[in-house]
C-alpha cells in the first residue's frame, strides 16, 4: 500500500525540529514587553501631561483627550518604525470568536511621488473595516456594511514581528454604525464598568472612602493538544474542523494516567521554550506548563491580569501557539474534543475582582470587619451564579464545548458552586445564627468572630464543581479551549454587578433606617444564603445523583448549545444586561442569533465532511480490502480448499452499513433545516449529528478489520502518541 497515512508516517520519521532560536545572553527581564507600547515606554516617549492624561484613562476610565490621542499616535508611530513595522493594524474580534486584523500601510503617497510616514491620532482612535464579512446576527443592514473600530486605550498596543514586515497591532472594539457591539470586547468594558461601579459601594460601606477602580482580573488555564503536521495534513477532518471525525479508540488509552505531569517531550518543550519566549515579548506572563491528562495534551496558563487585558492575551497567544506549532513541525489543535474517547480541553476561567491597592476582594481577612467584607462578596457570588446559572452556560454553549461537558471529564452542565467545607461551614453557620437571632452554638457573628482559616489552595479541590472557591478567586471551568474568555467574562461580571448593587442598595438602606452596619450586613448574608444557598454543592459533580439532586434543588441542566442559548433572549436576562448597560435588546438577540448560526454552520461543515470522507476515504478502503478477502474465497474455492467465508461477511455487514449510514446522512443535509437559524441548528442537532454518528460507528468498525496498509486515515495510536 502507498497510503497518505503510510507516507505521513515515513515523513514524521525523517522529521528533525528546529533547533530553539535562543540568544545565550537574553534574559527574561529583557525580553519581557519588549515588543509592547506599554507604561514605561509611554513614560519616557510623551510629555508629561500627555503621560499623565493616558495613565488617568487606564487607569481610572478618563475619557481620552483627542489632542491627546495625536500626540500619542506620533510617539507610537517613531516607536513602531524603530522596531521595524511597516504597517498598522487595528486588532478585533468579532462573534466568530477569532481574531481579525484590519492591515494599512504606515506611508501615505505625498505629492512628489515619495511616501511618508504618517498616523495621525484619529487613525489610531477610530478604524472603518468593512464589516459585511463578520456574523452580526441582524444587526447591520446589508446596505450599511461598515463598522468602526476605536482603541480600547487600557490595552497596550505591540509590534507583532514577522518575516514579511512587523505591523503595530492597536486593541480595538467593533461596532457597528449605531454603536451596537459587533464583536467580544465592547461588552466586556461595558461590564467591566458596571461590576466596578458597585463594587465600590459596597467598599464604601466598609468604611473605604475613595477606592481606586475595581476591575475584575482574569487567569486564563489553556489546554490543548499537539499532533505532528504530518499526520494533521492527512486528516481532512482535523484541518478542517479540528476535530477527527473518525477513529477508533487507541488499545492504550490515557488509564494508565502516566502522561499528567510526566516527562514533557523534547520536541514539546523546544516549541514551548519558543512560545514563552514570544508570548514574553508580548508582554504575557506566561507561566506554568505540565502535560495534561490525555496523551499529547498539554497546559498554559499566564499569570492573571485585568480582564479585558487577559480577553487579548489570551486570543494573541492561540495565535502565537499556532503559528510556533508549525514551526516545529507540528499541530496546535485548541478544539474541546479533538479525539472521541480521550480526555477534551478546556480553558479554565479564574476570575475575582480587586484592584492593586486592595488586592483581591475574594481573599478572606484576618480580622472581623475584613471576614464580613469578604463574606458579602462572596455572597455576591453565590446570588449571581444562583439567580443567573443558565447565563453562565448560556456563555459557554458552542457546537464544539457540547463535547465536553457533562461528559464525566469536564464539569456537568448544571452549573453549582464549590466552597469547600470551611466556607460551606461558615454559610451554614450564618444561616442557623438568623434562625436563633443570637449567638449559640456554632454559630457566626459578624463583626465579632473570625472566620476559620481557609486553606489557599485546598488540597481536596473539587475538580468536578464548574465553579469553585480557590482561595482567592473562583475558578470557573466549564468554558471550552476554544472560545474566547470574553464571553464568561462578561456574564460573571455582570451577573455580579446585579448582585452587588442588589446587596449595596439593602444595607444603604438598613443603615439609612438606622440598623447598625454588623446587624445588616448579617441580615443580609443570612437573606442570601437562605435564598441562593440552592446552589452551593461540594459533593461529586460527576454523580448520577446530582442530577437528580439538581433538579430537586431547581437548577437548570441545559444540555446542549440549543437549550442553552435561549437563555440569552429571556425576558429576565434582557432586562439584565441592559439596565446594566452591556447589552441593549437589539444586541441581545443578534448574540443569540449569531449563537444558533455558529451551531449549524459547525455541525453543517462536519456533516459534509463526514460524507465526503466516509464516501472517498474510508468506503474505498474497506471495499479493496472485501475484495481482496473476496478473492482469497474464490480463490482457495477454486483450489479445491475449503474456505471460510466469516472474514468476507465480518467485512461486507459494515460496509452495508456504511452505506447506508451514509445515504441517510446525504439525504439529512440535502432536505436542510429550513428558514431560521433556530431551524438550521436544530436539524444540525436532531438530523444531521446522529447521522454523522452511525457513518462513524460503521467506518470505526472497519478500521478494525481493514488490513494496515490500506487504511487511509492516520490512527488515534499515531496521531497521539508519536511526537
Ligand atoms: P490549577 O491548580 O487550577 O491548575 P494554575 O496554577 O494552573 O491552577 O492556574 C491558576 C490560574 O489562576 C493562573 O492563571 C493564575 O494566575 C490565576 N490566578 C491566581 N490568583 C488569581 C486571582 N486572584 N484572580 C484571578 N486569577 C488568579
Ligand atoms: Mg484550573
Amino acid at each position: 500500500g502507498n497510503t497518505v497515512r503510510l507516507q505521513a508516517i515515513k515523513d514524521v520519521e525523517a522529521y528533525l525540529p528546529p533547533a530553539v532560536s535562543f540568544t545565550e545572553s537574553e534574559t527574561p527581564g529583557e525580553v519581557f514587553g519588549a515588543n509592547v507600547f506599554n507604561k514605561a515606554v509611554m513614560q519616557k516617549r510623551l510629555p508629561k501631561s500627555v503621560y499623565k492624561s493616558v495613565i488617568a484613562t487606564i487607569e481610572d476610565g478618563v475619557k481620552l483627550d483627542p489632542v491627546v490621542a495625536d500626540a500619542v499616535a506620533s510617539a507610537m508611530k517613531d516607536w513602531a518604525l524603530e522596531k521595524g513595522a511597516t504597517h498598522y493594524a487595528h486588532v478585533f474580534y468579532p462573534l466568530t470568536g477569532l481574531t481579525a486584523e484590519k492591515h494599512d500601510s504606515f506611508l501615505e503617497p505625498v505629492g512628489d511621488g515619495s511616501a511618508l510616514a504618517e498616523f495621525a491620532g484619529k487613525t489610531l482612535i477610530q478604524g472603518e473595516p468593512d464589516a459585511s464579512s463578520f456574523p452580526n446576527g441582524g444587526l447591520r443592514n446589508t446596505f450599511e456594511a461598515r463598522g468602526y473600530t476605536g482603541w480600547d486605550v487600557t490595552s497596550p498596543a505591540y509590534v507583532l514581528e514577522n518575516p514579511n514586515g512587523n505591523t503595530l497591532c492597536i486593541p480595538t472594539v467593533f461596532v457597528s454604525m449605531t454603536g451596537d457591539a459587533l464583536d467580544h470586547k465592547t461588552p466586556l468594558l461595558r461590564s467591566q464598568q458596571a461590576m466596578g461601579k458597585h463594587a465600590e459601594r459596597i467598599l464604601k460601606l466598609f468604611g473605604h472612602e475613595n477606592p481606586a477602580q475595581i476591575v475584575s482580573f482574569c487567569g486564563p488555564e489553556q489546554e490543548y493538544f499537539l499532533v505532528d503536521r504530518h499526520f494533521f495534513l492527512a486528516r481532512p477532518d482535523l484541518l478542517n474542523a479540528g476535530r477527527t471525525l473518525f477513529g477508533s479508540k487507541p488499545p492504550k488509552g490515557q488509564e494508565f494516567d502516566d502522561h499528567y505531569f510526566g516527562a514533557i517531550p523534547e520536541r514539546v518543550l523546544g516549541f514551548m521554550m519558543d512560545t514563552e519566549r514570544e508570548l514574553f515579548k508580548l508582554g504575557i506572563p506566561a507561566k506554568t506548563r505540565h502535560n495534561e491528562v490525555a496523551p499529547g495534551q498539554f497546559e498554559i496558563a499566564p499569570m492573571f491580569e485585568r480582564g479585558n487585558i487577559a480577553a487579548d492575551h489570551q486570543q494573541l497567544l492561540m495565535t502565537t501557539f499556532k503559528t510556533i506549532a508549525k514551526k516545529h513541525g507540528m499541530e496546535c489543535l485548541f478544539h474541546e474534543k479533538p479525539f472521541e474517547g480521550v480526555n477534551g480541553s478546556g480553558k479554565h476561567v479564574n476570575f475575582s475582582i480587586g484592584n492593586s491597592e486592595l488586592g483581591s476582594l475574594l481573599v478572606p481577612g484576618d480580622n472581623p470587619h475584613d471576614n464580613a467584607q469578604f463574606l458579602v462578596f462572596c455572597a455576591a457570588v453565590i446570588r449571581a451564579v444562583h439567580k443567573y446559572g443558565g447565563l453562565l452556560r448560556a456563555s459557554v454553549a458552542s457546537a464544539t464545548n457540547d463535547h465536553r461537558l457533562g461528559a464525566n471529564e469536564a464539569p456537568p452542565a448544571i452549573i453549582s458552586i464549590f466552597l469547600g467545607d470551611q466556607l460551606a461551614d461558615v454559610f451554614e453557620q450564618i444561616a442557623k445564627g438568623a434562625a436563633t437571632s443570637s449567638k449559640g452554638k456554632g454559630t457566626m457573628m459578624i463583626g465579632a468572630d473570625t472566620l476559620p482559616v481557609l486553606p489557599t489552595d485546598p488540597g481536596d479541590r473539587n475538580r468536578t464543581s464548574p465553579f469553585a472557591f480557590t482561595g482567592n478567586r473562583f475558578e470557573f471551568r466549564a468554558p471550552g479551549s476554544m472560545q474566547t474568555v470574553n464571553g464568561p467574562m462578561v456574564t460573571i461580571n455582570t451577573i455580579m454587578a446585579e448582585a452587588m448593587d442588589y446587596i449595596a442598595t439593602e444595607l444603604e438602606t438598613a443603615v439609612a433606617s438606622g440598623v447598625e452596619f454588623d446587624t445588616a450586613v448579617q441580615d443580609l448574608l443570612t437573606e442570601i444564603i437562605t435564598n441562593h444557598g440552592a446552589v452551593v454543592f461540594n459533593g461529586d459533580g460527576y454523580s448520577d445523583n446530582w442530577q437528580i439532586e439538581a433538579a430537586s434543588r431547581g437548577l437548570p441542566n441545559l444540555r446542549t448549545t440549543l437549550d442553552a442559548l435561549p437563555e440569552l433572549i429571556t425576558e429576565p436576562s434582557m432586562e439584565l444586561f441592559e439596565k446594566y448597560k452591556v447589552f441593549n435588546h437589539r444586541e441581545m438577540h443578534s448574540r443569540y442569533e449569531v449563537g444558533l448560526e455558529q451551531y449549524a454552520l459547525t455541525i453543517g461543515v462536519e456533516a459534509r465532511l463526514t460524507l465526503e470522507m466516509g464516501t472517498t476515504l474510508v468506503l474505498p478502503a474497506a471495499v479493496r480490502h472485501q475484495t481482496e478477502v473476496a478473492q482469497n474465497v474464490s480463490a482457495l474455492k477454486a483450489a479445491g480448499v475449503e474456505a471460510d467465508i466469516e472474514p468476507l461477511v465480518a467485512v461486507s455487514e459494515p460496509i452495508a452499513a456504511l452505506r447506508t449510514a451514509l445515504a441517510t446522512l446525504k439525504d439529512a443535509l440535502t432536505t436542510g433545516g429550513g428558514e431560521s437559524a433556530l431551524e438550521e441548528a436544530t436539524h444540525a442537532r436532531d438530523e444531521l449529528l446522529p447521522a454523522m454518528a452511525a457513518v462513524r460507528a460503521a467506518a470505526d468498525k472497519l478500521e478494525g478489520i481493514v488490513a494496515d496498509d490500506l487504511w487511509p486515515l492516520p490512527t488515534y495510536q499515531e496521531m497521539l502518541y508519536i511526537l
